[in-house]
């Protein structure tokens, strides 16, 4: 792809030396004790802080099973293995997504098979989904994307209608809910991420919520190794266990010293969605005078993770290509994102399973039109301004 080169701004909104990182993640005091305490015990890997760290993220939940790994991806992956998905076999997935959602599909030895999204949701659309059922589909994985809840209800009666599984991507919606359920906890399965862009985060690290009791069990072999029981009770004061391998499992497990930074973030959890949804609340009413789609509300009934706050840049509409805006914004030293060019922009999808983005027509619009501003708990109302700033002087041609 060619890179477009940044322009020179004359007076830029923003001081460079303040260049405002996107998705920079809020961390406090505590999260550095809480570190140096697991690196004081000398325990760093799979131990009582990732123990803890699922204990309270399950509590949070109401789930069931709660099964901290090394990152969402592998929280996806490992729940299509323990659902026995594989070759021969089909998913059905948003092409407005993150590469690992579609990825772990094809991780796992499955197809995947996108149907296109909502255009004002941006989710997985459910009218979508039906026809693409064939005798091989055995699950759906919607994504609450930018924290929007997913129709799960519809999704979760086509599911039981077709005998599929149902596996939620809550990368981006730890706090989002549908109809008094909590994200993660509505399908068989719920996949988050504690990536240093997140809602909260670990460095690197996720977390799998799980229905059935068997299906956890398979997870918590599949995570690390295939062994059936794990490190931190072998090496404990009960005495030395063998272990037995009853799978060709995988090194997914998370570290204490990746819980340790869990714990103290998820006391923050309310404390940070709070902040967001007032930027995001900010940024709806200074942009709503421009020539900008702006996100809908939150659907009734339902609760935003305010995780990402995008834009719609058409060119025809605000006389800016998204990639130019994108490049201005830079230039006026505020950090930008695109969530996402969709799946079949990219060369891998488009000579492997021959899709175009023409195929996907809401998605192939969103990604080629939406912006991601920041919108982290870190920001300050000044940052939030200057975000405003930016963009009200590119769009409005002061620039
Ligand atoms: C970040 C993200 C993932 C992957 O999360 P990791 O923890 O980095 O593996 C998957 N799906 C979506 C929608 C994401 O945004």
């Amino acid at each position: 792809m060619a890179v477009n080169p940044v322009p020179v701004v004359k007076n830029p909104v923003r001081p460079k030396e303040r260049f405002l990182v996107f998705g920079a993640p809020a961390i406090e005091e505590d999260e550095v004790n809480e570190v140096v305490d697991s690196l004081h015990t000398g325990w760093l890997g799979t131990g009582p802080k990732t123990h803890q760290f699922e204990e309270d993220f399950r509590q949070h939940k109401g789930a069931n099973v709660a099964i901290a790994v090394n990152s969402c991806t592998a929280a996806l992956h490992l729940s299509l293995i323990a659902s026995e998905i594989g070759e021969g076999d089909e998913v059905i997935t948003s092409p407005l997504t993150f590469c690992a959602t579609v990825n772990t599909v094809i991780h796992a030895g499955a197809t995947p098979v996108l149907a296109d999204v909502d255009p004002a949701t941006m989710n997985i659309d459910p009218t979508k989904i039906e026809a693409l059922i064939t005798p091989r589909t055995r699950a759906i994985m919607p994504i609450h994307l930018a924290g929007r809840a997913c129709d799960m209800d519809v999704i979760c009666d086509i599911a039981r209608r077709h005998n599929l599984v149902v596996i939620e991507d809550c990368a981006h919606a730890i706090e989002t809910e549908y109809k008094g359920q909590k994200a993660g906890t509505i399908g068989d399965y719920g996949c988050f991420s504690f990536y240093v862009t997140k809602n909260i985060i670990t460095g690197e690290g996720g977390m799998v919520l799980i229905k059935d009791e068997q299906h956890a069990q398979r997870v918590k072999v599949l995570s690390l190794h295939g062994m059936d029981k794990d490190a931190w009770k072998r090496f404990s004061n009960e005495g030395y266990k063998h272990y037995d391998v009853v799978a060709a499992g995988f090194k997914y497990n998370m570290m204490d010293l990746q819980a340790a930074i869990g714990l103290q973030q998820l006391k923050r959890v309310e404390q940070y969605w709070l902040r967001r949804q007032e930027i995001w609340q900010r940024y709806q009413e200074a942009f709503a005078d421009l020539p900008i789609g702006i996100p809908a509300d939150p659907e009734p009934n339902t609760r935003h993770a305010y995780h990402l706050y995008t834009i719609m840049v058409d060119e025809a509409r605000a006389g800016i290509s998204r990639d130019d805006f994108l490049n201005a914004m830079t230039a006026h030293h505020v950090g930008v994102g695109v969530h996402y060019l969709s799946i079949p922009e990219f060369t891998f999808y488009q000579e492997k399973y021959g899709w175009r983005p023409e195929q996907y027509p809401n998605a192939m619009r969103i990604g080629r039109q939406t912006v991601s501003l920041p919108l982290s708990a870190k920001l300050t109302d000044e940052d939030a301004e200057d975000v405003i700033k930016a963009v009200r002087t590119i769009i409005l041609g002061a620039d």
